[in-house]
């Protein structure tokens, strides 16, 4: 019988219908316009909480904060020893709290418990490791050769005040990464978290308070993407965006954030290429291509969702495929064998059935799945049966467009030049996957994808010390590793005469 994991004490106040308030210069407050939305538990509809509306007045109030944390201190004065100190206690927090934080996280956007808890490593591994870079940031001194005696060097400074705006996938995890990052470069910070899962920015928030975070040097807004995060992208007192989201959204940003010419970095969607050789260790590939595409209900930014198989295994490899999948099990996130929670909200719900439609009319085979789940308790909650389509043309929407759900797309190839040119044959380059025993043609593999990640033999791991991000359409910049940190600095050249 499953274990329905329970709703421990210390995450109540934020799970049981009531109105949480959002935090700005160190307070937690209701928005302005005194204005709520509810969010909702995806598994069964019931509401979790009422949230403060935010919109452009209470991000005034937020920029002014983070402003003033910056541009006066004590942020920005503090001793980069100092400010490691307080982001270490944050982790031991988070440590101290992740099953806390795991079951508020499914509650509030459905991801199997099993998977929120295995965030631990990395969420504190991310705490501690952005904590770490906060004293060995460090510029250069450069030799040049112009006449006379100057001595050249770069310094590195934070880029100022950023605004922070993540997505609901893995909202703690999506916290910690960005604000991680920008407070080991001393940026101070406004975050607007989704309006679908924003409870662990709230209690993450309370947390920086509590292991020492100065007043306004986080501030966590509240409210949905037109208003609050609209606002955000085009307020001249924000230095920088940061955004994980979607391809569309991403070049609403970069248009709102224009006008001020303000630093952009995205992590935006994609349709990541996973290619399976035939002479791939089936044992590893057919449950490794099965939740490249389906993990966390396919609400994976890298989700390898154009699976690419050779003609000499393609029917033994789907029908593999789609046993394993018909025994994934699908369920409430709060039940310790779920291994697939729901779909977010109704509205992706809509989408991804939208698209069950879709690549039946384009003349895509449904091989398994392709319906919305309503038997039981099935029907209060959004979830759909982990689908894969084969039949399918690289051409058509499916295999071209970003579903966000447990959907994947199987072509069959004949030859290593048209597979790489199929893979490549996307606006999008966030992940890619390769499946061969073969070394050679794994490594030309890796050279050859256009994508800011390869996974070879495996897929969709990520650490802390290594780089995520996108090539073309899914983005610009780094977010993990050193480079991460580097996308809050700003590079100062200094020129001093030495005679
Ligand atoms: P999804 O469609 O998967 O919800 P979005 O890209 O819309 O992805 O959402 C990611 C984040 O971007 C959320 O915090 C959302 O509120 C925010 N957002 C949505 N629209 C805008 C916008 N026009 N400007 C700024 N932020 C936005």
């Amino acid at each position: 019988m499953p274990q329905e994991v329970s709703v421990p004490s210390a995450i109540e106040r934020f799970v049981t219908g009531g109105l949480a308030s959002m935090l700005i210069d160190g307070a937690f407050v209701p928005a302005v316009s005194s204005e709520t939305f509810d969010t909702l538990n995806p598994a069964t509809g019931q509401l979790l909480a009422r949230l403060p509306a935010g919109d452009a007045p209470d991000v005034d109030r937020a920029v002014a904060a983070a402003r003033r944390a910056f541009d006066d201190g004590p942020w920005s004065t503090m001793k980069p020893f100092d400010r490691q100190r307080i982001m270490l206690r944050f982790a031991d927090l988070v440590e101290s709290r992740h099953e806390d934080l795991a079951i508020l996280d499914t509650l509030d956007m459905g991801a199997p418990i099993q998977r929120m808890r295995g965030n631990l490593r990395r969420a504190v591994g991310m705490a501690r490791f952005y904590a770490g870079l906060t004293t060995a940031l460090r510029g250069e001194t450069i030799t040049n050769s112009i006449p006379g005696d100057f001595h050249t060097q770069t310094l590195r400074e934070p880029v100022g005040v950023v605004g922070a705006i993540i997505p609901w996938n893995n909202p703690h995890i999506a916290f910690i990464w960005k604000v991680g990052a920008a407070l080991a470069a001393g940026c101070t910070v406004v975050l607007k978290p989704a309006e679908e899962a924003s409870l662990s920015a709230l209690w993450l928030g309370e947390m920086l308070l509590e292991a020492g975070l100065p007043d306004g040097v986080v501030n966590v807004v509240t409210g949905y993407g037109e208003t609050a995060g609209a606002a955000l992208s085009v307020h001249p007192g924000v230095d920088k965006i940061a955004f994980t989201g979607s391809t569309a959204t991403g070049q609403a940003i970069v248009r709102a954030a224009a006008g001020t010419l303000k630093r952009v970095t995205l992590e935006l969607g994609g349709k990541s290429p996973n290619i399976v050789f035939n002479d791939a260790d089936l044992d590893l590939a057919v449950p490794g291509a099965a939740m490249a595409a389906f993990t966390n209900s396919g609400q994976v930014c890298s989700a390898g969702t154009r699976l690419f198989v050779e003609r000499g295994i393609y029917n033994d490899f789907v029908q593999a495929m789609s046993s394993y999948t018909d025994a994934l099990t699908v369920g409430n996130g709060l039940d310790d064998t779920t291994q697939l929670g729901p779909l977010v909200s109704q509205t992706q719900l809509e989408r991804v059935t939208d698209y069950f439609d879709v690549g039946r009319a384009e003349g895509a085979a449904v091989y398994t799945g392709g319906a919305r789940l309503t038997e039981g308790d099935y029907a209060k909650g959004y979830f759909v049966a982990p689908t894969i389509f084969t039949d399918v043309d690289n051409d058509m929407r499916v295999a071209k467009e970003e579903i966000f759900g447990p959907v994947v797309s199987v072509m069959a190839f004949d030859d290593y030049e048209s597979v790489i040119k199929l893979a490549n044959t996307s606006p999008f380059g966030l992940g890619g996957g390769v499946w061969t025993n073969d070394l050679t043609k794994a490594t030309r593999t890796v050279g050859a994808l256009r994508t800011g990640t390869v996974w070879v033999n495996c897929y969709g791991q990520m650490d802390p010390a290594v780089p995520f991000g996108g090539y073309r359409m899914s983005g610009y910049g780094r977010e993990g590793g050193v480079e991460h940190v580097n996308e809050f600095l700003e590079t100062k050249s200094v020129w001093t005469q030495t005679h």
